[in-house]
């Protein structure tokens, strides 16, 4: 059963029974879930246990920094109805319900996630949100996300898929889900059909932020996705504790592309309020960055890149291997390789 509250935590010897009370007002700002698979996996004698870190609220969630905003990615001032965010021309987000597996403790929705908390689609407003999408032409992709698109059910699911299957300038549908770690069961074989868009190329992003989530369900779960035609992209978040060493981050990128998710995304932590004791700096994600090119295969590495606060889309910040040396007639290029040695490149116009 899944664990919702301190309470849950403290009998499942997840939590000291002195912090519960704490707790409770963690819990009673921001939604705690943690389902069988991922609590199965806490190492209930480390008190630095990166599954725990990931999922078991911590008081310092109620600190709340000056710079961290409600809605760090600035999703409302680009929706033009509800359910869809419209940020850049030829792409939409669709979001299918504001309810998740699991809640993780560093969410940039954790503001509009989770039991209460309004942007549930109802269905007049998925079918205002559809009608959107196809009154607009250049919509070429459209990505399921929510909260969690494959909480809601395979039926429900089905009848958006084949929806978007009859948008003809619609080319490509993308979910993006933690279910596969978080309750790999759900991954059916009837879900994986209803993921797929007829027609369209289906893309799933698979959120993973530690290898020792892809458990043998899960990755039995990733499986059946990718045998049944499913392209899986990875898309992982920074996190303080859980992935920021070089060890960690490249055995997280490997695990990844030995299930057959190509890693797509690292997303340094969003703004959201009362991150910062999970935030890293981006200082420390560009010299991982640098090191995972050092360590492991071209097919392990991700984008990493940063939300800029205010809607202003995604940027990647990773770290620059060529600049531009000399002047005039000897102005050329210097490219750096995988061991962090220079070399001189062609003259630069
Ligand atoms: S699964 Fe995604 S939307 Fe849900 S709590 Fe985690 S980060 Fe937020």
């Amino acid at each position: 059963m899944t664990i919702r509250t301190p309470a849950q935590l403290r009998e499942a010897g997840l939590i000291p029974p002195e912090r519960t009370s704490a707790l409770e007002a963690v819990a009673a700002r921001y939604a705690v879930a943690l389902p069988p698979a991922l609590a199965e996996l806490i190492d209930r004698g480390n008190p630095r246990d990166p599954i725990a870190r990931q999922f078991i609220p911590d008081s310092a969630e109620l600190k709340v920094q000056p710079d961290e905003l409600s809605d760090p990615i600035g999703d409302e001032t680009h929706s033009p109805v509800e359910g869809i965010v419209h940020r850049y021309p030829d792409r939409v987000l669709l979001k299918l319900t504001n309810v998740c597996a699991v809640y993780c403790r560093f969410c940039f929705r954790r503001e509009t996630v989770g039991p209460g908390k309004p942007g549930a689609l109802s269905r007049p407003a998925l079918a205002q949100a559809l009608d959107y999408i196809r009154s607009h032409q250049q919509i070429w992709e459209v990505i399921l996300t929510g909260g969690d698109p494959l909480v809601v059910s395979a039926r429900r699911l089905r009848e958006v898929t084949k929806a978007l299957g009859n948008i003809a300038h619609v080319k490509v549908v993308r979910i993006h889900t933690r279910m596969p770690v978080a309750e790999p069961e759900r991954i059916t074989k009837d879900a994986v059909r209803a993921m797929k868009a007829s027609g369209k190329a289906t893309y799933v992003a698979v959120h993973v932020n530690h290898p020792r989530e892809l458990t043998a369900q899960a990755r039995l779960a990733i499986a059946r996705m990718a045998d049944a035609g499913l392209v899986l992209l990875g898309q992982s978040v920074l996190l303080a504790g859980v992935n920021d060493t070089p060890e960690m981050l490249e055995q997280l990128m490997r695990a990844l592309v030995e299930c057959r998710i190509k890693p797509y995304y690292l997303h340094h932590g969003d703004l959201a309020p009362g991150t910062a004791h999970l935030r890293t700096d981006i200082d420390t994600g560009q010299t991982l960055m640098r090191s995972l090119r050092g360590r492991s295969s071209g097919l392990c590495q991700p984008a990493y890149v940063l939300d800029i606060p205010g809607g202003h889309g995604k940027s990647p910040i990773g770290p620059q291997y060529i600049t531009r040396a000399g002047e005039n007639g000897s102005a050329h290029y210097v490219v750096e390789d995988y061991n962090g040695c220079r070399h001189r490149y062609a003259p630069a116009r």
